[in-house]
């Protein structure tokens, strides 16, 4: 079976998120059609959505003006899922204390930009993550924080005292950055299940 994978490609790692989400879905038996999404249009063709890092402010900016934007709240609103990493948590949230993100406000939670590493900008930590039996290497560079989290919002590992991994149904957010290791068990994570992608989607 065929998984339509678009990644937000605005900016971001781009190319290694698709990468991720080929081996995932590959120890699932899936074959993966990854669609770089840089125009409205190419979302509501996507059974699975990546919201790749980079700056928030510029990625909230072209997404609202291309007309993206309503299609990942549509994305969100159908329950599919998506995986929402860096700038992606930030654009997803409901609030980012940050008056230039236009945030699309599918995941309930507040963060605040450029919170952790301010001494160095980026370092990487063995991280527990709720699903995982072994700890993930979790590469974090000015990643936001999360303040806030709603009632529906499951907290899947923190850091230093804060959450920095969350689902809220079929979406996955954290403040690091999953698609820079080998490891794909947080894209296995937030797309799969045993019966390949999660709700069936696809
Ligand atoms: N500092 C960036 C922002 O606030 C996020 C950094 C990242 O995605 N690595 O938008």
């Amino acid at each position: 079976m065929m998984v339509t994978a678009g990644v937000l490609a605005v900016q971001g790692d781009v190319s290694e998120h698709a990468r991720a989400i080929e081996r995932a879905a590959a120890a699932h038996g899936l074959e993966t059609d990854v669609r770089t999404i840089h125009t409205s249009g190419v979302v509501p063709d996507c059974d699975v959505l990546l919201l790749p890092g980079g700056e928030s402010t510029t990625i909230s900016r072209l997404v609202h003006r291309e007309g993206i934007a309503d299609e990942i709240v549509a994305h969100a609103e159908a329950s599919k899922p998506m995986l929402a990493t860096c700038a992606g948590l930030i654009l997803v949230s409901a609030d980012s204390v940050d008056g230039r993100v236009d945030t699309l406000g599918v995941l309930d939670v507040d963060v605040k930009r450029n919170a952790f590493g301010r001494q160095r900008d980026s370092f990487e930590t063995p991280l527990s993550v709720a699903g995982l039996d072994e700890p993930f290497p979790a590469v974090f560079i000015r990643a936001p924080a999360i303040e806030a989290v709603g009632d529906g919002v499951e907290i899947l590992a923190e850091w230093d005292g804060r959450p920095v991994a969350v689902r809220q149904g079929p979406l996955v957010a954290t403040a690091f950055h999953p698609e820079l290791t080998a490891d794909s068990r947080i894209h296995d994570l937030a797309f799969f299940d045993d019966d390949g992608v999660r709700g069936g989607h696809t």
